[in-house]
């Protein structure tokens, strides 16, 4: 398990401690160094948002949650940071939905992929898969390699903290996507079926936490959960709460 010499009493232990974390990761060869900028990224709007979960993104988990039950083949899909911040959770994920957790790396080797899969295996990942010589078109990143009994195959992708080129291919192909951004300005937040604008960190618990409940639920309920979520007025409900803030702030 990796460890974290950050001070609990630090105002910004819980920052500290996913840096530490994913530098430890870059050191095990899991996670990129350009992994650690994206990061980055996604630090400045959630700084921006207060380093909480908002409301709107309650309201996508539900959404989520429900897409998720409903879906006939879904696929989760893992990177270096996804695996470093929030590797038990996906597994758990992974076994509550009965769903295959596949490894797509933007900045790919065979040794990383190795690298990552033992990492899922020893946190109790059953169903876990590499990609094979099956591409998606339009993408020109190692991205492009997915696995055929994977994402070839799913009707719903789950892509935390990706990139918009994979997810426009993705909808293109005509399946459904979910992803965690923190960022609702990125291509990915715009063009995915639902944005979880918060941190994977605080969003992967309570997605697990609302599909455990919902799972009492018929399909016709969770339909109707999902008929009433519209991603581009979520996304703008983040931005006006972004604004209010700053405005309040200044
Ligand atoms: P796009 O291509 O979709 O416009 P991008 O080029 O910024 O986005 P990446 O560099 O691959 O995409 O970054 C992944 C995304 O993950 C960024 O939008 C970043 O804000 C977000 N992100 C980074 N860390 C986290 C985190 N811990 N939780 C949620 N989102 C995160």
């Amino acid at each position: 398990m990796i460890k974290t010499s950050s001070d609990p009493k630090h105002p910004r232990f819980l920052s500290n401690f996913y840096r530490d974390l994913l530098s430890e990761g870059v050191r095990k060869g899991i996670t990129s160094l350009q992994g650690l900028t994206a990061h980055g990224r996604g630090e400045t709007f959630d700084y921006l948002m207060g380093e909480k979960t908002c409301s709107f993104a309650r309201v996508s988990i539900q959404a989520a949650a429900s897409l998720l039950l409903l879906s006939k083949f879904p696929v989760i899909s893992v990177n270096g940071n996804t695996v470093i911040l929030s590797g038990k959770g996906l597994v758990k994920l992974s076994q509550l939905i009965n769903c295959p957790l596949e490894i797509n790396l933007y900045h790919a080797s065979k040794l990383r992929e190795r690298k990552i899969f033992t990492y899922l295996q020893n946190l109790g990942g059953m169903n876990i898969l590499l990609p094979d010589k099956t591409k998606i078109k339009g993408i020109y990143s190692n991205r492009k390699m997915i696995s055929k009994s994977g994402q070839k195959m799913a009707d719903l992708v789950f892509i935390p903290l990706e990139d918009g080129d994979r997810t426009r291919a993705l909808i293109h192909l005509g399946k459904k996507v979910i992803t965690i951004d923190l960022n609702p300005l990125s291509r990915t937040a715009n063009d995915a079926t639902i944005t979880i604008v918060d941190n994977i960190v605080r969003a992967l618990p309570l997605l697990i936490q609302v599909i455990t409940q919902f799972r009492q639920l018929s399909r016709n309920e969770l339909q109707s959960k999902l008929n009433s979520y519209d991603n581009k007025k979520n996304l703008a409900r983040a931005l006006r709460f972004i604004r209010k803030r700053l405005a309040e702030l200044a």
